[in-house]
């Protein structure tokens, strides 16, 4: 998927409408703040809005329309910090491009992500732009929550949420994609309704490998026929990961003892999943999950990631 695809964003039908009449009546604030996790769709919506503004039939043919689908639309800036501090200097590309009159658009659009994480300098720098902005400007912030944002910012903002989507359209773009459908259940799942996620993870090889490696790894561990440290030795190198899959195997394991009839968000390896719970009693399952939080909380205060891990594999392994 194109990181600017207008195409490309789905859900949050009222935000878009909201954004769109704004644009119709001419009372689109100058100032948007779209907030969010990572893959909901704040760059994609970004991407929208100025298509709307350039043009207002969203025809696809015209050359603002070409151009923006192209990435080189002269009136549309997006300023990417890769998920590091916004700096002072990217504060100033920003009012530089708004601060000239637009090239062949109406409007000119500039996009901030992550202005969670703004140095001071850089707020500060952005405060002057939003209090005066240029005329036929429209600049857009992005952050994962707007908790997170200067509340000086915030207040300068019109802010849109974008909330996650419906898990059954996740999974209908995901069959389109022809990814298995048990499959598709567990990315559904898996992605919290966070399409961009899905999508990225769809085409991750290596992530599909992981998981089937783990799901091996788990089954072994808990019937003690593996070693907790060679798991660590594993797991460790993509921690975060390791975490969530973790997290979701236990899960399902402590929701299938519960109730028989549940549907794990792992289906599509059930007999690795049975044979964990003919190895596992239910105390221990929630047990076991309870020490995942406690390893994420670790991992986040940055203790050692080989310890926490060594410590969770030997949980697992110990009867
Ligand atoms: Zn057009």
């Amino acid at each position: 998927m194109s990181k600017y695809n207008p195409e490309g964003f789905y859900g949050n039908e009222r935000i878009v409408e909201a954004l769109f009449q704004g644009i119709e009546t001419g009372r689109l604030a100058n100032t948007l703040l779209f907030a969010g996790p990572a893959g909901s769709g704040k760059k994609t919506l970004a991407a929208k809005v100025a298509r709307k503004l350039f043009c207002p039939n969203l025809c696809g043919r015209c050359p603002s329309c070409k151009m923006l689908a192209r990435e080189i639309h002269p009136d549309y800036l997006l300023i990417s910090s890769e998920g590091a501090l916004v700096k002072l200097e990217q504060a100033r590309q920003l009012k530089a491009f708004l601060s000239t009159p637009p090239n062949t658009a109406a409007y000119k659009v500039a996009v901030l992500e992550n202005c969670h994480n703004l140095t001071v300098e850089a707020g500060n720098s952005l405060l002057k732009i939003l209090e005066e902005p240029p005329a036929a400007s429209i600049c857009i912030l992005t952050a994962d929550s707007a908790d997170n944002v200067l509340p000086t910012l915030v207040s300068r903002s019109q802010v849109y949420t974008l909330t996650a989507l419906p898990t059954a359209m996740i999974s209908e773009m995901l069959i389109k994609k022809k990814l298995p459908e048990n499959q598709s259940w567990f990315l559904t799942g898996f992605s919290e309704g966070i399409l961009g996620r899905a999508l990225e993870l769809l085409e991750d090889h290596d992530f599909w490998q992981q998981r089937q490696q783990m799901a091996m790894e788990i089954q072994e561990l808990l019937a003690r026929r593996r070693d907790p440290l060679l798991s660590s030795d594993n797991w460790q190198t993509f921690p975060d990961r390791a975490l969530d899959f973790l997290e979701y195997w236990l899960r399902d394991m402590v929701r299938l003892q519960i109730n028989q009839d549940y549907i794990p968000v792992n289906k599509d390896l059930q007999a690795n999943l049975e044979e964990c719970l003919a190895n596992c009693p239910e105390d221990k399952s929630i047990a076991l999950l309870d020490q995942c939080a406690q390893a994420r909380e670790r991992l986040q205060a940055r203790c050692n990631p080989r310890l926490v891990f060594d410590c969770l594999a030997l949980k697992m392994w110990e009867v």
